[in-house]
């Protein structure tokens, strides 16, 4: 008589038409088994959901802790990148001073920057962050190392280059070529650069060998560095009156278009000291003078050898000196050749 069979709370009961009562239906064995079971899936799911539920809205302490130490640890972070990038810019004012004093006073070669830039593997050398939540960060922080470790590297090994060459050369620091034939202290302007240019008569292009400064007629101009005049005449080839210094070590410098030459061939020259006035004569369509070096016969950018710190009073205290009998470079200037 299970017609009059109703359900409660998901049980089955019915009436038993003998006694009258409401009676529970009675369930297989299996029936039992997969009740339970379903009941007993039913609440590990319950609890799974309700950990998790609550882990999202109430960490537990060790969580507080973890999320404390992350915030700790990006702050961290945060001041890192920031060392980080003072040590780069002191690095990057290391590597200019490297490659435009000390290397070029030295007539080595500035670093190449493939060289100095030269990475340290590319962005799947950092893939152990990617599990990280912020991998951005830490991947950046540790290819900046890297790098900088590198720039160090190099750094260094330029800078026991340049020691072995300065102990090795210093008669040869003091006649070589190096400082402007102008002095700071006077006015004057740079027209035209080493290098490529269109020609100032046809507007061709040319290789200028040297470099072109300008400023009013009669100005100083100063023997780069200590030396032999080797010509001092009038130009066949346009350079107007000029003046040819032999440095020694293979560095010849040129002083063209000059108003008034004050040296003569063979006469020893002390860095500083007054060779002629800035003029125009020769091809040249103002008053200017071209200067030039050339090391081993071949023409070389003059600026590469420049001591670009030196002051106006540095100068003028040199080309004093410079011009006083017994001045600090006569020495290194008798003693070659
Ligand atoms: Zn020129």
């Amino acid at each position: 008589m299970r017609s009059e069979m109703t359900k409660m709370f998901g049980k089955k009961y019915f009436i038993n038409p003998e006694t009258l009562r409401v009676e529970r239906v009675r369930l297989s064995r299996g029936q039992q088994i997969r009740y339970y079971l379903f009941i007993g899936l039913g609440m590990i799911a319950l609890a799974v959901l309700l950990r998790y539920g609550f882990e999202r809205y109430y960490p537990t302490p060790r969580q507080m802790l973890y999320e404390q130490e992350n915030t700790q640890l990006r702050s961290e972070y945060l001041a890192l990148n920031n060392n980080l990038q003072m040590v780069e810019s002191q690095l990057s004012t290391m590597r200019s001073r490297d490659d435009d004093f000390y290397r070029s006073i030295l007539s080595l070669e500035p670093v190449p920057s493939s060289i100095r830039e030269a990475g340290t593997g590319g962005s799947e050398t950092y893939t152990q962050f990617k599990n990280i939540r912020e991998p951005g960060l830490v991947r950046n922080v540790s290819q900046r190392i890297d790098k900088i470790s590198n720039r160090v590297q190099i750094q260094s090994s330029s800078l026991e280059s340049v020691y072995e060459e300065a102990v090795s050369n210093q008669f040869f620091l003091a006649s070589r070529p190096s400082i402007n034939p102008i002095s700071p202290a006077d006015p004057f302007w740079m027209t035209s650069s080493y290098g490529y240019r269109k020609d100032p008569f046809n507007g061709r292009r040319t290789a200028h060998h040297g470099i072109d400064l300008a400023g009013p007629y009669g100005l100083n101009i100063h023997a780069s560095g200590g030396g032999t005049v080797i010509s001092a005449h009038i130009s066949r080839f346009g350079y107007g009156k000029e003046v040819t210094v032999d440095h020694g070590f293979g560095y010849v410098s040129r002083y063209a278009h000059l108003q008034e030459i004050l040296v003569e061939k063979g006469q020893k020259l002390k860095r500083g000291e007054v060779i002629g006035t800035l003029g125009s004569t020769g091809r040249s369509t103002g008053p200017h003078l071209h200067y030039e070096v050339r090391k081993n016969g071949h023409y070389v950018n003059p600026m590469y050898f420049f001591y670009e710190n030196l002051s106006p009073q540095e100068y003028t205290l040199l080309a004093a000196k410079a011009a006083s009998p017994a001045g600090p470079f006569q020495s290194f200037a008798l003693s070659q050749k």
